[in-house]
């Protein structure tokens, strides 16, 4: 047995033994096989490989985004032999993919999630996976076979531009991106910034989010969605952002401009004022993807957590860590909180399997914020044991950090999705109100028929004008 895949105290089961129980009946022989195989590639390929991305991306800023990793295409070549490529694009929509439902992808992008180059050698990666989705579902022919067919080749990488840094842009409808027809052309101009993927030099194609209609009444049809081509005159790159100072390199996340680029008409998604309706479209899924990638990050955290209170050299006190019961606590509620959040995933993307993306908002929003709450606790609690070492370099921790914090902010930060959950929660207040009425007044008859008087708090707290009503 591989030293590699040891994940239980006796030895090795395997992710498909690992399912579960809950999810087990909608996952295929094929698809339990292909989990085994991605396990396997990611642990025993795709983690030791970090380490040579890492040194081969370079040091300056100028090598660092003109780099193109030479392990990342020996993984690939690695990948599709494998079997193990585009396993994203679900089977219920999409002829391309590899014959997927979400929620048999998703037990998958959770291995995915612990490496950082496995998505990309898999051709499974942010923001290509959304982007691939929007070509293929709201793509004419000529789109696909023009930008769809490279990218599922993992040929070319490409780039989501709705973020704009005048507005607040959480609120999509505040994007100010202008795309204006011109004869058989559309103009842009604009800006837009944390636009991903765009520093890496394969990053051709650009999915961009702006207005073609700003004077609609109705908000929602206003935008539109068009694709535009990396190398047009006009579109400039001023800086690459960083994320708690790690610059993400070489994909980077940009800032933009874009003046009096011109695109054929042609390159319209859909149609002018469909935009809303593709951007929420693309989101849904998406979500799915980046929380099981993030429980992977947390199984790995702890794994590293477990690693570190297990160290015979690192005895504070005169006792390895794991016999300070403080970290045993902690270990514990890390693994019941990463095993709840998973059942959670794995439930949005069964509801998601069951009906589309629109039918399981609920259960995607729920993921959307109570995944990274949990990844980014138990990444904490390993920091902690850790020492100095857990912020610095020398483990994956801290980038693990970094990046796991920015999952409440990106595809909606957490407040609107829980402002959104709780008012449709709330809808239900006023039935709950007069069911728990309903059922006070029942045991106040209910203790008139035993000739009990009534001691309910609730009951002895109303007024008596109320309780005359009950
Ligand atoms: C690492 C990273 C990668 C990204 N990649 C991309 C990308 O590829 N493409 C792209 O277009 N964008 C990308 N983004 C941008 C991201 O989607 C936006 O930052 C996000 O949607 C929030 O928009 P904003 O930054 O304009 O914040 P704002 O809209 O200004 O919101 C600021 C804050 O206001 C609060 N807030 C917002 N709405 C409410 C509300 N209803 N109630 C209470 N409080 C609220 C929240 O705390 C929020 O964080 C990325 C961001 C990061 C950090």
């Amino acid at each position: 047995m591989s030293e590699l895949l040891v994940n239980s105290p006796n030895g090795h089961i395997s992710a498909s033994q690992r399912i579960p129980a809950i999810a087990r009946p909608f996952v295929s022989e094929r698809a339990a096989k292909t989990l085994d195989l991605v396990e396997k590639f990611v642990e025993e390929e795709c983690i030791p490989g970090d380490a040579v991305y890492l040194r081969q991306i370079g040091e300056t800023t100028q090598q660092r985004f003109s780099s193109h990793p030479a392990i990342i295409e020996d993984l690939k070549e690695k990948a599709k032999k494998l079997g193990l490529w585009n396993m994203f694009l679900p089977t219920n929509h999409f002829k391309e993919g590899a014959g997927f439902s979400n929620l048999e992808y998703g037990l998958m992008a959770e291995y995915l999630g612990k490496s950082r180059v496995a998505s990309e050698a898999t051709n499974c990666a942010a923001p290509d996976t959304g982007n691939m989705e929007v070509i293929a579902k709201y793509g004419n022919e000529q789109q696909k076979r023009r930008w769809l067919d490279p990218l599922l080749n993992g040929k070319i990488r490409s780039a989501f531009l709705m973020t704009e840094p005048q507005v607040a842009s959480s609120d999509a409808t505040n994007i100010e991106m202008t795309i204006k027809r011109d004869g058989d052309s559309y103009v842009l101009n604009g800006s837009k910034w944390w636009s991903s993927g765009i520093g890496d030099p394969r990053c051709e194609i650009f999915i961009v989010l702006g207005k073609t209609d700003p004077n609609n009444k109705d908000k929602y049809k206003q935008q539109s969605v068009i694709l535009v081509p990396h190398d047009v005159p006009g579109i400039t790159i001023h800086r690459m952002l960083s994320v708690f100072g790690y610059d993400d390199a070489p994909h980077g996340h940009g800032h933009v401009s874009f003046e009096n680029v011109r695109v054929p008409a042609s390159n319209m998604v859909l149609g002018e004022g469909r935009g809303f309706e593709i951007i929420q479209g693309r989101l849904g899924p998406g979500r799915i993807h980046h929380a099981m990638r993030s429980i992977g990050a947390a199984e790995k955290a702890l794994e590293w957590f477990l690693a570190r209170i297990n160290d015979p050299r690192k005895k504070p006190f005169g006792e390895m860590l794991h016999k300070h019961g403080v970290m045993l606590e902690r270990v514990a509620r890390s693994r019941i909180e990463i095993d709840a959040a998973r059942l959670a995933v794995l439930n949005a993307a069964i509801k998601i399997d069951e009906s589309n993306a629109k039918g399981a908002l609920k259960e995607i929003a729920e993921v959307k914020v109570l995944v990274p709450e949990v990844a980014l606790t138990v990444i904490d609690r390993a920091i902690q044991a850790f020492g100095g070492a857990g912020v610095s370099q020398d483990t994956p921790l801290a980038s693990m950090y970094a990046s796991g914090r920015t999952m409440r902010i990106v595809d909606g930060p957490d407040e609107v999705h829980i402002l959104q959950l709780g008012r449709n929660e709330n809808k239900r207040g006023p039935a709950h109100k007069r069911r728990i009425d309903a059922q006070i007044a029942k045991g106040v008859e209910l203790c008139k028929k035993y000739g009990i008087e009534a001691k309910d708090p609730l009951y002895l707290n109303r007024t008596s004008a109320d309780k005359s009503k009950l």
